[in-house]
């Protein structure tokens, strides 16, 4: 059997969403006149409460445009230490923007608003300007960790209060609002921006969608031109996004009770050494270095045709999504109990 757990953007349409897709009413997204895009961006906006959305390529994209409209070249921006902005954009916010990220040590990427005040930089020349506080949802290399929205309230609480902006890495924002059960439109009354990723568990091929206010989403046109975003008939892809908010949603508490299943049987072998809590999707584990590497484990489940990501030179990454099936879960956890007997 066939399990590729590397990570939740390997999903194909399903035949419905191809079908969606097929079926699409597209014009020239530049001019704005795509059906499709514009019934995306409308809708995204409408579930999240937000005024406007923006239909881009990438997650990437989505981010950087979020940190270019709401900073100036020199600002900082507070995010945790293991933020996808920080980690892996390529040095974007520093490229594109020109500002400084202040990293800071959550738990598993999450914030508090005591850290972020204490690292809020005083009106001095010797500092950079603090302006924008970044937060990611769930928390990809906390292992999909999430917040809850009285966390979100008081962090929201704080950069109004302090007069920074407040962004959101919402790549798996839909796994987080699963396990809260929170209703996504609270979203828009504490951000200023959203980035939402079509492509991870929700299962569409390609793009994100940035939420925000009409003039921010105006300012961020310009910027997504400038980034070479701008993309004509994306009404097929859209066709596939607003498939996946239609249908996709509901079942990612599937990929969490398949995740747990995994982290359990991984607990009970030792022969791993640690196992990060799965609260979502994401598992991510340590093998006993006295054993083996985790490059040597990756190689050993290969060998019986199961797919992980090396995080780090020490853990690897597994990832549920749209295509693991109850029998492919059933199959990776036996061959996880049986490692190192
Ligand atoms: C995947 C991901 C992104 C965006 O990635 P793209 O591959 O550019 O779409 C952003 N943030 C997080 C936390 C991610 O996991």
């Amino acid at each position: 059997m066939k399990v590729d757990l590397r990570s939740d953007t390997l999903t194909r349409p399903t035949k419905e969403m191809l079908n969606a897709m097929f079926c699409a009413q597209v014009g020239d997204d530049v001019f704005g006149e795509d059906p499709e895009v514009n019934a995306l961006q409308v809708l995204t906006a409408a579930i999240f409460g937000m005024e406007a959305g923006l239909f881009c390529p990438s997650g990437t994209m989505t981010n950087q445009i979020a940190i270019k409209i709401n900073t100036q070249p020199m600002d900082e921006v507070i995010c945790d230490k293991l933020s996808h902005i920080y980690l892996y954009e390529g040095g974007g916010m520093m490229f594109n923007s020109g500002v400084s990220p202040r990293l800071l040590s959550g738990e598993r990427g999450i914030l508090t608003p005591g850290m972020i005040a204490e690292n809020i930089n005083p009106e001095d020349v010797h500092y950079p300007r603090t302006k924008l506080i970044s937060l990611e949802n769930t928390c990809n290399k906390g292992g999909g960790s999430f917040y809850t929205l009285p966390q979100i309230e008081a962090i929201s609480g704080l950069a109004k209060k302090e007069g920074l902006k407040l962004h959101l890495d919402g790549a798996r924002v839909f796994n987080a609002l699963n396990r809260t059960g929170e209703n996504p439109v609270e979203y828009g009354k504490y951000f200023d921006t959203i980035s939402v990723c079509l492509s991870k568990g929700l299962g569409a091929p390609v793009g994100s969608v940035l939420l925000g206010s009409h003039e921010a989403i105006q300012h961020a046109k310009r910027v997504r031109k400038v980034f070479g975003g701008g993309m004509r008939q994306a009404g097929y892809l859209a066709a596939a996004g607003i498939y996946a908010l239609n249908h996709h949603i509901e079942r990612l508490s599937e990929d969490h009770r398949r995740a747990k299943i995994l982290e359990t049987v991984l607990r009970e072998n030792n022969k791993i050494q640690e196992v990060i809590p799965a609260e979502t999707n994401i598992v991510i584990f340590k093998p006993d270095p006295k054993w083996k590497t985790n490059k040597e484990v990756l190689a050993m489940l290969a060998d019986s045709g199961i797919k992980g990501a090396p995080f780090g030179n020490e853990y690897i990454r597994f990832v549920t999504h749209l295509d693991i099936t109850d029998e492919m879960t059933a199959y990776t956890a036996n061959r996880l109990s049986a490692l190192g007997k």
